[in-house]
């Protein structure tokens, strides 16, 4: 049976050693969340992103916009963040309500304050190997997987799905880790047999336990990214599922992340290492 990676432990972790750290500097690292809209998945998220900057130490800027605004005023307020000294890090919640242009909106975010690492500038320089701000869901893969690998030379990551947001950027950091990256996506061939080949397999699809178990390589550490809602038992009740099958998986992988438990609450985590990050960067050069 595979260890379990668990991130929800590692999450709590880094905040305490992130809180340690604010505490001990002579400014408070501020960041503004942007939320346009009712969406109810999203309240939630920013609800909890802004507790837990709170309970990290930093100053949390909540701006609450209704479902009606426009790109302009959307567009303003942004770019008066952008100006704003004790603001650190802008993230604004997608999606944005469909008649909002969010390549727009993040393009004008400034690149030393885009803690969701979006922008082009920042999605740049990490293909570069240049120091900027990584998206926070595959920042939190990468340090699970470090924690349980510190070298990764020469393994074969797989990597199933090539978004912007997940995908891209963890091929690119595993990379950066001397893996032999793979990347998968709806077109691959032969998913089973490429993923049987990995030793790090990444799941970032979005399709509830896709992954079998019978495509795990015997020992691979597998990262389940994926965040499902699907139906448990009656009474239109839901429940979370991954990407992977977990319990078939877990027969034959060395190491796995669960969901819920596993990468979820590590993104939160890392927005909060970023607004840091970005603080540094920010106070180091004024
Ligand atoms: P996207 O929908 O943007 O991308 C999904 C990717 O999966 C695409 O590249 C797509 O390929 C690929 N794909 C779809 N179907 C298949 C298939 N049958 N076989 C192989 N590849 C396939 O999703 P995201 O990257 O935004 O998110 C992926 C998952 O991660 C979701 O479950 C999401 O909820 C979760 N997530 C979790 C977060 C967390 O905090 N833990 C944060 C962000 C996302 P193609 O490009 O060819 O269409």
């Amino acid at each position: 049976m595979a260890d379990i990676i668990d991130g929800k432990a590692f999450a709590a972790k880094l905040r305490r050693e992130i809180a340690a750290e604010v505490a001990r500097l002579p400014y408070q690292p501020g960041l503004a969340v942007v939320l346009v809209g009712d969406d109810a998945a999203s309240k939630v998220y920013v609800a909890s992103k802004e507790k837990q900057t709170i309970e990290a130490g930093m100053r949390s800027f909540a701006h609450r916009l209704p479902a009606g605004a426009t790109q302009g005023e959307l567009l303003a307020l942004v770019r008066a963040l952008n100006e704003n000294p004790e603001v650190h890090g802008i993230l604004v919640q997608l999606p944005l309500p469909k008649h909002l242009d969010a390549d727009e909106v993040i393009a004008a975010i400034s690149p030393g304050k885009d803690v969701d690492g979006l922008t082009v500038a920042n999605a740049g320089r990490l293909v570069a190997g240049l120091p900027g701000l990584v998206p926070c869901t595959p920042l939190g893969c990468l340090l699970l997987l470090r924690d349980v690998l510190p070298d990764m030379t020469g393994l074969h990551a797989v990597v199933i799905g090539r978004s912007n947001l997940v995908g891209k950027p963890i091929a690119q950091l595993l990379l950066q880790q001397n893996c032999t990256v793979t990347m998968a996506h709806s077109k691959t061939r032969d998913l089973p047999g490429l993923c049987r080949m990995a030793d790090i397999l990444v799941a970032a699809v979005g399709r509830p336990e896709m992954v079998k178990g019978d495509w795990v390589k015997p020992g691979a550490v597998v990262i389940d990214v994926g965040i499902n809602r699907v139906p448990a038992g009656m009474e239109g009740k839901t429940k979370l599922a991954g990407d992977v099958a977990y319990e078939e998986a877990a027969k034959i992988a060395g190491k796995i992340t669960p969901v819920p438990g596993g990468v979820g609450p590590m993104t939160i985590a890392c927005l909060l290492r970023n607004t840091l990050t970005a603080a540094k960067r920010l106070q180091g050069a004024s």
